[in-house]
């Protein structure tokens, strides 16, 4: 999975946590409440396991989610290129 697309995922996978959490609070729906835990599982999956530098492999924790990063941190290579 190429960085774009896992930042991707994990926005989206984060949106579905707080929409599933609110739909468990409000309906105390214990479905609402299993998707929030699959859509919060996922989403540190794909954050810890494809938010990484394609060079170094480097994993870039919360940096690596602000799409304006432009270069690793840890090997200061483009992150742009591998982009598209
Ligand atoms: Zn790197």
């Amino acid at each position: 999975m190429k960085l774009g697309t896992a930042r991707i995922v994990v926005w989206s996978m984060m949106a579905a946590v707080v929409l599933f959490g609110l739909i468990a609070l409000v309906t105390q729906s214990p479905i609402a409440y299993i998707l929030m835990g699959i859509a919060l599982v996922a989403e540190l999956i794909v954050f810890f396991v494809f938010i990484k530098c394609p060079h170094c492999g480097h994993h870039l924790d919360r940096a690596g989610m602000n799409s304006e990063i432009e270069y690793c941190p840890f090997c200061g290579r483009s992150l742009k290129d591998q982009d598209e």
